[in-house]
């Protein structure tokens, strides 16, 4: 459980707009989400605040690519 504090700092950090995940939440959709992005779905809509976490996230922003290289090479 992330104290609210915190999370209040990242998005000043981060800037306004665009709700957000946690890394947890992240991971937990990750799987996800690469499914529909890689089958041209519109992932954003169908998990709000995701592309935003990647996007300031380089942790999850890594995971991602390492999972959408995966998936890639599971399906060629
Ligand atoms: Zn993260």
């Amino acid at each position: 459980m992330e104290r609210p504090d915190r999370q209040e700092t990242l998005r000043r950090i981060l800037g306004p707009a665009e709700p957000e995940v946690g890394c947890d939440a992240c991971f937990d959709q990750l799987d996800r989400y690469v499914e529909l992005e890689l089958a041209g779905e519109d992932a954003d809509r169908a998990i709000p605040g995701l592309r935003a976490h990647l996007a300031g996230c380089p942790a999850c922003r890594e995971e991602h690519e390492s999972l959408v290289a995966l998936v890639r090479a599971e399906r060629t």
